[in-house]
C-alpha cells in the first residue's frame, strides 16, 4: 500500500513516525474514516467539517483546505486502486517531549493509509448482527473523534468472546451509541435514536440517515431508549461510514421482531447507498 505522511506518499513499510509523536504516547490525536463506494469518496464534506470540530475542541490547528485535503484522499484511493473501502485519516498533535503539558507550536503528525473491503454487499447486512450490552465507561468526550479507543475495542472483543458481534454501551440504564456506531430502534414508523450531546459521537451517516427517513415519511425522534424498550421494539439498527444502515437482530439474546432484519432498517439502508452514490465525489 501507498500510504501518506506528512506530506509524502510511501510504500507503507517506509513510513515513519516519532516515538514520541503524541498520538503515541497519549492518544493526543483525532481520525476519520471516510468510505469508498465506486472508487468515490461518500460523505466527505461531512467528515471534513466533524475533523475540524475535533481538532478545535481540542485546542488543535486546524487541518489542510478542502480542496488539499481532498486531492489527498482521491490520490491515495487512485494509487491503491481502492473501487470499495474506506480511508482512514489521523491527525495528533505531533511530536514533543513526554510531558502532560502540551506545547502550543507543536507541528501536527497527519497519516492517511486506504483499506480495501466490501461494504455495500457486505454479508452482515443480510443475515443482522447480534450484540451484547456493556456498561459505558468512557470519557465524557465522546462527541470528539478522537484516537483514544480502548474501551470501544474491549467492548467488541467481549461481543465476541460472547459469540456475537457487537456490543451496545449503557450508561444510566440507557443505552449510548455502538463501539463504533450510532444505535436505533424502531416502533411502528418511528426511528428512535439517542439526541445528540457529548455522550456520543455525532455520526456522519446519522445525520443522513434521519434526513432520509424524514423524506421517506418515517418519524424521528430523538431520545434515549434502555436496552429492555430496545429488545421489545420492532426493529434495531446500527449506522457507520463502514458499515452504513446495519440491522441489528438480537440484543443480550433477545431477539428483535422477527429476529431478521426489519423492512425500515433494509429501505433504510438502500435508501443511503442510493443518495451517498449519486453525491459521492
Ligand atoms: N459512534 C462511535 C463511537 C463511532 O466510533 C462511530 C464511527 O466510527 C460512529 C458512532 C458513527 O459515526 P459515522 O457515521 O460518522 O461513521
Amino acid at each position: 500500500r501507498i500510504v501518506y505522511v506528512n506530506g509524502d506518499y510511501l510504500p507503507e513499510e517506509e513510513a515513519k513516525i516519532s516515538i514520541f509523536d503524541r498520538g503515541f504516547l497519549m492518544a493526543d490525536g483525532v481520525y476519520e474514516v471516510t468510505s469508498v463506494l465506486d472508487g468515490k469518496l461518500l460523505e466527505f464534506e461531512g467528515h471534513l467539517n466533524r475533523l475540524k470540530r475535533s481538532l478545535s475542541e481540542l485546542d488543535m490547528a486546524q487541518p489542510p483546505q478542502f480542496d488539499d485535503l481532498l486531492e489527498i484522499h482521491r490520490k491515495l484511493v487512485a494509487d491503491n486502486d481502492v473501487t470499495e473501502g474506506g480511508v482512514y485519516l489521523q491527525i495528533t498533535r505531533g511530536a514533543a517531549d513526554r510531558d502532560f503539558a502540551y506545547p502550543k507550536d507543536a507541528t501536527p503528525t497527519m497519516v492517511l493509509f486506504t483499506q480495501s473491503k466490501v461494504v455495500e454487499h457486505a454479508p452482515a447486512a443480510q443475515t443482522g448482527i447480534k450484540v451484547i450490552s456493556i456498561e459505558d465507561i468512557r470519557w465524557g468526550r465522546r462527541d470528539i473523534k478522537t484516537v483514544q479507543l480502548l474501551y470501544p475495542s474491549m467492548g467488541k472483543m467481549m461481543a465476541k468472546a460472547a459469540g456475537k458481534d457487537d456490543a451496545w454501551m449503557v450508561e444510566d440504564g440507557e443505552v449510548t451509541e455502538g463501539t463504533s456506531n450510532n444505535a436505533y430502534i424502531v416502533k411502528g414508523n418511528t426511528i428512535i435514536t439517542r439526541a445528540l450531546s457529548n455522550d456520543i459521537l455525532h455520526g456522519i451517516t446519522r445525520a443522513s440517515v434521519l434526513r432520509y427517513a424524514r423524506e421517506a415519511q418515517m418519524r424521528v425522534e430523538e431520545r434515549s431508549f434502555t436496552i429492555e424498550e430496545a429488545q421489545a421494539a420492532d426493529e434495531a439498527f446500527i449506522t457507520s461510514a463502514s458499515t452504513f444502515v446495519m440491522p441489528v437482530v438480537e440484543i443480550d439474546g433477545e431477539a428483535i421482531g422477527e429476529g431478521a432484519p426489519g423492512a425500515h432498517a433494509k429501505r433504510l439502508r438502500e435508501i443511503y447507498i442510493e443518495e451517498s452514490r449519486k453525491r459521492a465525489v
